[in-house]
Parts: C-alpha cells; structure tokens; sequence
C-alpha cells in the first residue's frame, strides 16, 4: 500500500518502514565513521524503539560491538494500520545487527510489568549469561503498577501556581502562548510514579536477584534539566519532580552497585525533537531556537551523536567520570553553553507567527518529526507500493 503521513496534533499515526528503516541505517552508519570504543560486553536497553534509547543501542552496537536486548513497547501492523515507528526501527536494526554477525535481540511488551522482566530475565540468562550495562531509557504517559494493578497517568503540569508561556503549532506555525494548569498533590504523585525511578529500581533488582547483572555492572538514565524558558512548565513542573525522583533513584542504586566495582549514572541529555518531546508545550519553540542557533554554530547534535559522545568519551572512556555537583553527566553542555542560551534568550521574546520562518528552525523541526515515523525522506519513494507488515 502508499503510505502517507497522517498527523494529529503531536503524535503521526502512520509510519512508513522503508523510511524508519533508512533512518535507522543512516544512525548505523554515522557510528561506524566513528572511532571504535571497548564498551561493555553485553547490554540491555529498556526504550529500545525510538530517541535516546535506540541511538544508546546502535551506538553500543556498532560502535563497541555490544551484544544487546532491547525492551519497547511498539504495535505490530494490523490490516490496513501501518505498524508504530518503533517496531519498524527494531526490525531494521536487529536486521542490520545479526547482518554484521552481532547478537540483538527485541523483546515487545510492558516493561513496566512482572513478565516482561521475567522475559528478559530468561533471555538473557539463555543468550548471553549476564549483562554489563543497563540502559533505562522509558518515555510513557502511563503506568500500571505491577504490585497493586494500579494505573498511574504522566501528567505536564507546573507545580504551585498556573504558568502562562510561549509555544507554537508546528503544523501551522502558530505562534501563540498557552497556560499550563498547576498540579495537584495526586498528579504530581502519579507523574513520579511513571516517570520516576521506582520502576528502574525494580529492574534492577529483579535482574540482581535472578543473578543476571554481572559483577561491576553500570547502569544509565536519562534527565533533561534545560534552561529558565522551559523551567516553570518543566523542571520545576510535574516532569521535573519524577526527574529528581529518577535522581535520586541513581544515587540509591550507586550505592548498592557500588560494592561490587558497578555505578548508577544519570546523563542529562540535550533537547531533541522524539516523540515525547514533542507532546511537550513550549519545548517545540524552545527546540526550533535551539536548533537555529546550534546549526549556525556547528555544534548540532542528533540523539545518535549525544549516545556516541556519552558513551564513547564519558562511560567507556577510561577516564573518571566528570560529573556536576548533582553526580550528573553533561552531555547538554553545548546547548546550556552561555552563547547559544543569550541568543536564543534574545530571540524569545520577538518570535513571532510572521517571523518563525526566518527566526527559527521551524522547518528543521518539521523535518525531524516527520522522519520519526520514517516520512521525508530525500531518498525514500514514497510513492512506491510498500508492505506495512514486518515481522
Ligand atoms: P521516546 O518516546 O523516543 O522513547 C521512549 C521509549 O520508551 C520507546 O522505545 C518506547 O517503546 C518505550 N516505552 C514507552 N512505554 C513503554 C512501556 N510501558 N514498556 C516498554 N517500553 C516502553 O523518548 P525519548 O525522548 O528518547 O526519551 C527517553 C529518555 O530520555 C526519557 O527519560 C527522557 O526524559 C530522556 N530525555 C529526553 C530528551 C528529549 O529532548 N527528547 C532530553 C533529555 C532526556
């Protein structure tokens, strides 16, 4: 069938697989350019599909021949509903992983549920023994408690009073500003429930206690702390308490991890255009600024150069890790650079529906999102008859 983008407000319903495909491999590619780095043995990347997580894997994968599970949640293709972008991109890239003789294997389901990690555990006992390293990269709206079946949902709220900021619609390029509730004490509890480290705890555990976490073991999430333009709606907002949950969750885990030669790690990541950030208000605008102004400085990033610079100059690089008075990795340390935080502060207040073409990279962004689900792509036919199922 031709399959085209379909967009609703922030998220695309469609996917095309010979485009998430192409991207994938586009990722593959760019880290084999790079140097090589003697990275851990063996790998498990929960939020495996898309974003930070995928770029974690490739560039584990084809920059350190790492063997690797990876754990998403993704919906296959179902008659004439194309598959989600998650599930093409593990496809292609398990296919491109064993094409290279390397071990990938994808395990689809909840990872925040007893038998998903039950799954895992009995793969990775049967594949590879143990793992070196835990990536917990998860993005979700919600989240069942496996203990009680309760059913916590994520919520972006500011937290003490109602915020009123900035923001755009990407589609029509609208520029308008949006008021953003403030949370109540339930919501703010329920957003650290899903977003917070109880669940990358519980992994953690249960792969310590099925023995499968090897001796000296790392394990790494991700945070986002960004500038004071996005701060009240997020990390002063209800996203931002789970992110100080998940903070303090590393801490714990070092802890523990630490008697055995192992640490917890927390890398503060750059803002990047993926399919959570773009459910985001404000960050969209926040995004096409930063861009902008990265680009015209030579220092952009997508999330496959920040996982390659994470993984091969900070995790495996043989050096101390360098951390902030937080014990957090830095790998936004080009985008809160001084320079590019005052241009994008000079530019905020003037952006405007008439000027967002030339202001900012509006376009940039457009193009990014749409290649989340694998559409506009140069390259791509998208006028050729494809198969929506991949299996
Ligand atoms: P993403 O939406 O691209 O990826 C989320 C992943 O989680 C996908 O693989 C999805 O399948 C998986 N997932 C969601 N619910 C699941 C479930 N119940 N079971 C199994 N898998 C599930 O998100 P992302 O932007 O790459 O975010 C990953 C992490 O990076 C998050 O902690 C996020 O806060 C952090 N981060 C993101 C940014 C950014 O700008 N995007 C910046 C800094 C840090």
């Amino acid at each position: 069938m031709i399959i085209e983008p379909r967009i609703r407000g922030f998220i695309c319903t469609t996917s095309h697989p010979t485009g998430c495909a192409f991207a994938v491999q586009e990722q593959i590619d760019w880290t084999k350019q790079q140097p090589g780095f003697d990275g851990p043995k063996n790998a498990l990347v929960i939020g495996s599909s898309t974003g930070y997580g995928l770029a974690s894997r490739i560039a584990l994968t084809f920059g350190s021949s790492t063997s690797t599970i990876g754990v998403f949640f993704e919906k296959p293709a179902e008659g004439k509903r194309t598959a989600t972008a998650g599930w093409y991109n593990s496809v292609a890239f398990r296919d491109a992983a064993r094409k290279d003789g390397l071990y990938a294997e994808n395990i689809n389901g909840d990872a925040f549920s007893n038998e998903i990690k039950d799954q895992t555990i009995e793969t990775i006992k049967k594949d590879l023994g143990q793992v070196d390293l835990v990536v917990y990269s998860l993005a979700s709206p919600r989240r069942t408690h496996p203990d009680t079946g309760e059913t916590y949902s994520a919520v972006l709220k500011a937290i003490g009073q109602p915020y009123t900021g900035k923001t755009v619609n990407v589609q029509t390029g609208e520029v308008s500003e949006v008021t953003m509730d403030f949370a109540t004490e339930e919501e703010i509890d329920s957003t650290v429930a899903v977003m917070g480290g109880e669940d990358w705890e519980m992994w953690i555990s249960s792969l310590e206690n099925a023995g499968v976490l090897a001796s000296g073991a790392q394990t790494i999430a991700y945070t986002y702390i960004g500038p004071d333009l996005t701060r009240p709606m997020y990390r002063d907002g209800t996203i931002g308490r789970a992110k100080d949950h998940l903070e303090a969750t590393a801490r714990t885990l070092n802890n523990r991890l630490g008697g055995t030669g192992g640490r917890a790690c927390i890398s503060t990541n750059k803002a990047m255009v993926t399919q959570s950030s773009a459910a985001i208000p404000v960050v969209p605008l926040y995004i096409s600024l930063l861009y902008k102004v990265m680009k015209e400085k030579g220092l952009h990033e997508g999330c496959i150069e920040q996982m390659s610079r994470l993984m091969h100059d900070r995790l495996y690089s043989g050096n101390p890790l360098q951390l902030d008075d937080h014990d957090r990795i830095r790998i936004d340390d080009y985008e809160m650079r001084e320079d590019i935080q005052s241009s994008i502060n000079e530019q905020w207040d003037t952006v405007n529906t008439d000027n967002l073409e030339s202001l900012t990279d509006i376009e940039g962004y457009r193009s990014e999102f749409l290649k989340l689900f694998g559409f506009g792509i140069p390259e791509i036919d998208y006028s050729a008859d494809v198969d929506p199922e991949v299996t």
